[in-house]
């Protein structure tokens, strides 16, 4: 056990067994697990049944046959990132009640993906196959992109991978503080440190085994630090009681603990949600009150706010963000032409798409000399 994330309180105990199908267990991930969980027994089987029963002391790791580089869901409704997943992994037990993994997968545990020879191989060819292009990278859509960190090391590969190439950045995306191994790499400025921040009742209520808002600004300013550009993400923003309070306290706390000029994109997202998580939610959460709201079907087939309760909750946070950098990137996810006009007075289109205003974004905030220069 290293580092002073052990120092903080621990949000996630670190699990008690390993399974690894076979085909992967001579894998350096499986031996980086074992050097880190000591005490966690192996456990080795052929292959690894999706219908398992839930067990959160268990990380399993598997021999993943598919495309390990993947677009972001979006759909040709709404303006798209452009930003695609790097898929190590998949599952996430810091059990936020609206998490959209609930109803998106069928497998219950931890899974990590043991080829990752494979997945190197698959993401330094794409990197190099398109150096024209400036690729934006995540890790944090099919699990939370440091949760298992501490013990698989994952940061210390792919930062400097990224690192190297000067037509690529990548994005962690998380709600935890681990962060300690992201101290010494030598970045280059070509990794993101990223949280989702939510409305304090919000996090307190609905992200019980997150670090606390403290611990993610913590994490925030560490990582400024340590020379990380930093992003923001208020996905999912739900409309509460107080919520301007709520959310109007949240922006001034983050902006009293890391600098504006670090930060290189904050993302705006309504709550919404396929409506098969409507009754998971309500099973599985039977305090969170938000999912008994008045929501309209969108055009992706998502339950979604009344437009003027999404434009106001985006309204007030826009204004909230220029009053302390007017400059700043900020964007929403998942939303139309109409909405964005509302909110911003123009549409992505007429700045060329919301992925030329993302890569212009990294252009200008991130401190890396020429290598993402036009
Ligand atoms: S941190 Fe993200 S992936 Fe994990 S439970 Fe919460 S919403 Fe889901």
């Amino acid at each position: 056990m290293k580092g002073e994330v052990f120092t903080a309180v621990m949000i996630v105990k670190p699990p008690g067994k390993i399974r690894v199908e076979e085909a992967v267990l001579d894998s350096d991930l499986v031996s980086t697990l074992r050097k880190n969980l000591p005490h966690a027994k192996l456990e080795v089987a052929d292959r690894i049944s999706e219908a398992v029963e839930p067990d959160p002391d268990v990380v399993e790791v598997v021999h993943f046959k598919g495309r390990f580089l993947k677009s972001c869901p979006g759909t040709r409704h709404y303006s798209c990132c452009g930003y695609r997943i790097l898929h190590f992994g998949v599952q996430c037990n810091l059990a936020c009640s609206y998490c959209v993994l609930q109803a998106y997968l069928n497998l219950p545990n931890l899974r990590l993906f043991g080829n990752t020879r494979e997945l190197i191989a698959e993401l330094e060819s794409e990197l190099d196959s398109h150096t024209e292009r400036l690729h934006r990278i995540g890790t944090g859509e099919f699990t939370d992109s440091l949760l298992l960190d501490p013990w698989t090391e994952w940061t210390t590969r792919l930062v400097p991978l990224f690192a190297q190439r000067n037509n690529a950045v990548l994005e962690l995306k998380t709600k935890t503080n681990f962060i300690e191994n992201l101290r010494n790499l030598d970045h280059r400025g070509h990794t993101i440190a990223s949280w989702s921040l939510n409305a304090g009742l919000i996090a307190k209520r609905e992200e019980p085994r997150a670090a606390s808002l403290d611990e993610r600004f913590h994490a925030a300013a560490r990582c400024a630090s340590w020379g990380y550009p930093l992003a923001f993400h208020f996905d999912p923003m739900i409309e509460h009681e107080g919520w301007r309070k709520g959310y109007g306290e949240i922006l001034d706390r983050l902006f009293d603990a890391v600098d504006p000029s670090r930060v290189v994109w904050i993302s705006l997202g309504a709550f919404r949600f396929m409506p098969d998580l409507k009754p998971l939610i309500r099973g599985k959460h039977p305090r969170s009150r938000y999912i008994h709201g008045e929501f309209i079907r969108g055009l992706d087939d998502k339950m979604r706010y009344f437009r003027d309760i999404r434009i106001e909750l985006y309204s007030f946070m826009l204004e909230r963000i220029r009053r302390v950098d007017p400059d700043l990137c900020v964007y929403l996810c998942m939303e139309g032409r109409d909405i964005w006009r509302e909110v911003f007075g123009f549409s992505p289109e007429d700045r060329g798409g919301l992925p030329n205003m993302l890569d212009s974004a990294v252009k200008e905030r991130m401190n890396t000399g020429n290598d993402f220069a036009a």
